[in-house]
């Protein structure tokens, strides 16, 4: 049975949830990093994943889906932390995509090859679904995924909207593409009663990427010079705008905040997760 992770950060008036999915072991992040800064070559990371939902004054969003059941064995389910917080998949309203790789998208559809959010509203960049589109598995970083994100863009043909630019994906929510990742990696700023939060998906797998967002890349990302770009816009915006900052990969509690700390230099500060009241 996979174990259950979670934790609850308010933003204004928005309640959210921070999950964890998937499964993995620590790996030093030189394996993830072409340049590791001094000292930290030999730092162990994982890349669990995970989910994020906010509830939102125009209706329960949910950010990415985890790995359901198609992949695994599976150390997290983020399904289960959801029904352990009483969050039914029929509840939510909206559901954002930061991009299409299996870790993100294979939950959104039941082993049966169903809709787990049957009742939801979907929206991603436009240049993902483009990709999703014949010929199959065209601009996928994964090319055994063409079967499926073919029967998932069939099963929301009917309930997507598509974005280019940066723009409102519902009210309190902003998509803001990042690029560079894989096609369409787009982050998203929630923003309530002057608090923001800013879900990068994964443009950083941990807060090193944006501690030092211009001196190292992550060597799987598909556009490497893009992605360092993203990083920067990232890393200067969050300060700059004192958001909280939540990575699909960063370990719990996952939420910290960027200070401007020099040319191309930040410093992470993570936050203690809140308790439920
Ligand atoms: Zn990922």
């Amino acid at each position: 049975m996979p174990d259950i992770a979670s934790h609850r950060i308010r933003v204004g008036a928005f309640d959210c949830l921070v999950a964890k999915d998937g499964s993995t072991s620590p790996r030093p992040l030189s394996e993830l990093m072409a340049d590791p800064p001094d000292g930290l070559a030999d730092h162990p990371i994982t890349m669990l994943g995970g989910i994020l939902v906010a509830d939102t004054r125009e209706g329960r969003v949910l950010i990415d889906s985890g790995d359901g059941p198609h992949r695994g064995p599976r150390t997290h389910a983020a399904e289960l932390a959801l029904a352990a917080e009483g969050i039914s998949p029929e509840s939510v309203d909206v559901v954002l995509l930061t991009h299409g790789d299996p870790d993100h998208i294979l939950g959104l559809l039941t082993a049966e090859g169903k809709l787990v959010y049957g009742d939801a509203r979907y929206i991603l960049h436009r240049d993902l679904w483009t990709a999703w589109q014949s010929p199959p598995s065209a601009g996928l970083y994964f090319p055994d995924q063409g079967t499926f994100v073919k029967q998932l863009a069939e099963c929301i043909a009917e309930r997507h909207t598509l974005f280019d630019g940066e723009s409102e994906a519902i009210a309190g929510i902003m998509a803001i593409p990042a690029l560079g990742h894989r096609v369409g990696h787009t982050v998203y700023m929630i923003e309530s009663e002057g608090q923001k939060l800013l879900h990068i998906g994964d443009a950083a797998v941990h807060p090193p990427f944006l501690e030092y967002p211009g001196k190292v890349n992550i060597r799987h990302d598909t556009n490497q010079e893009q992605a360092r770009d993203s990083r920067r816009m990232i890393s200067a915006r969050a300060a700059s705008e004192g958001a909280m900052v939540v990575g699909t990969h960063f370990e719990l509690p996952g939420v910290g905040t960027l200070t401007h700390a020099g040319e191309d230099r930040y410093t992470w500060t993570p936050i203690v997760a809140q308790e439920r009241n």
